[in-house]
């Protein structure tokens, strides 16, 4: 075991050996230390504020077979809905009058959403309210994202989920590792906002992975960065965890804010959330400990209560109503980080 070292300053950059390092270590000054360095960089570049998105999950169809995720389409477990242009859009109505300046639309890749389709509501959107608008609906073609864009959508979130070519393929049935990472170049040169991410945990995901995962966040100079746990769910064919902890990283919460604080580190301005993920492992503790830890985003669900409960990526027991609770959860999540929630849109402006 290489021994312990203290962070590094923010003008130097953490090499793949130093991430390994810190993915592994067991002692908890040196992990301390990390995250107090990683939340000073946090303040250093992006200030105290804590932006709040608005999460709307609009559709729980999905033609793929994620071996980890509920909405796989051949599970019969899950209840699916869709919710049509009229929905979407008085959902995004309330939630700018209650005081949201990001709408994030997610689905399972569904083609019901056609490209004319998302296009007239990116546009009705960008015309009538006064928000940012991120997209997550999936590998769609390079035309297709350009279109949206030019309607008005400025982020657009796709994780590349794992690094591991291998276990990619494992987990992804017919798709491609190579055409998902291609997806986010493509987005970069659109001009979009892009975001990406991981699952910790992952069975069979290696530290290695991991380390690699943070180089590739910066080399792709990716901008918002979703990094939450892997959450079992027993209606996938996928088991648990991978035994070996030596070889393979566990889904804990200390991983997780763990690769919050070096993805701080190594990318410094870009935005971070406190996964909602996070929250379903640690829901009192985990916002308020990934925000000191280096995140500075939070996203509360904002899917109309009628169907929120549906979109069962994982087993959740608590629903939160982004709508209906809005101050209370903001309170509470001001009161918890000690920072105050910002009021503009929360674009990433690079600064390094
Ligand atoms: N169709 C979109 C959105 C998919 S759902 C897309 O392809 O980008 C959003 C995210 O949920 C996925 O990217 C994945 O990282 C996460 N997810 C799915 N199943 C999960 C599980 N069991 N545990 C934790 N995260 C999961």
């Amino acid at each position: 075991m290489k021994k312990p070292t203290k962070p590094p300053p923010t003008n130097k950059t953490l090499s793949r050996e130093d991430l390994l390092h810190y993915l592994k270590t067991s002692d908890p000054k040196e992990l301390a230390d990390l995250y107090r360095f990683a939340d000073g960089v946090r303040k250093e570049y992006m200030g105290d504020d804590i932006h709040i998105r608005g999460l709307m999950n609009i559709s729980s169809y999905c033609s793929r077979e994620c071996l980890y995720c509920g909405l796989r389409n051949s599970n019969p477990a899950t209840i699916r809905y869709r919710m049509e242009e009229g929905d979407i859009l008085a959902a995004v109505e309330q939630a700018c009058e209650t005081g949201y300046k990001t709408i994030l639309m997610q689905s399972g890749e569904d083609e019901f959403y056609t490209e004319e389709k998302v296009a007239s509501i990116v546009r009705a959107i960008y015309k009538r309210f006064d928000a940012a608008i991120g997209l997550s609906f999936g590998e769609r073609p390079a035309p297709v994202l350009r279109r949206w864009f030019d309607e008005g959508a400025c982020r657009y979130l796709i994780k590349h989920e794992t690094s591991d070519p291998e276990l990619y393929a494992k987990l992804h049935p017919g798709m491609d590792y190579g055409k998902r990472q291609a997806v986010l170049v493509t987005l970069k040169e659109i001009g979009y906002q892009v975001g990406s991410g991981i699952m910790i945990g992952l069975p069979g995901q290696t530290y290695e992975s991991v380390a690699d995962d943070i180089v590739l966040f910066r080399d792709l100079d990716i901008d918002m960065i979703g990094c939450g746990p892997y959450i079992h769910n027993p209606e996938t064919p996928l088991k648990h965890t991978t035994p070996d902890r030596e070889r393979f990283i566990q889904p804990l919460d200390e991983y997780v804010l763990r690769v919050t604080a070096l993805n701080r580190i190594v990318t410094k301005d870009t935005m971070i959330p406190a996964t909602t993920a996070l929250n379903v492992l640690s829901p009192e503790t985990g916002a308020r400990d990934a925000l000191s830890a280096g995140a500075n985003v939070v996203m509360f669900d904002i899917t109309p209560t009628a169907v929120k409960k549906h979109y069962t990526i994982y087993p959740k027991t608590a629903f939160s109503d982004g709508i209906a609770d809005y101050t209370i959860l903001k309170k509470n999540l001001e009161a918890k980080a000690r920072r105050p929630a910002g009021t503009g849109y929360g674009h990433r402006e690079k600064k390094r």
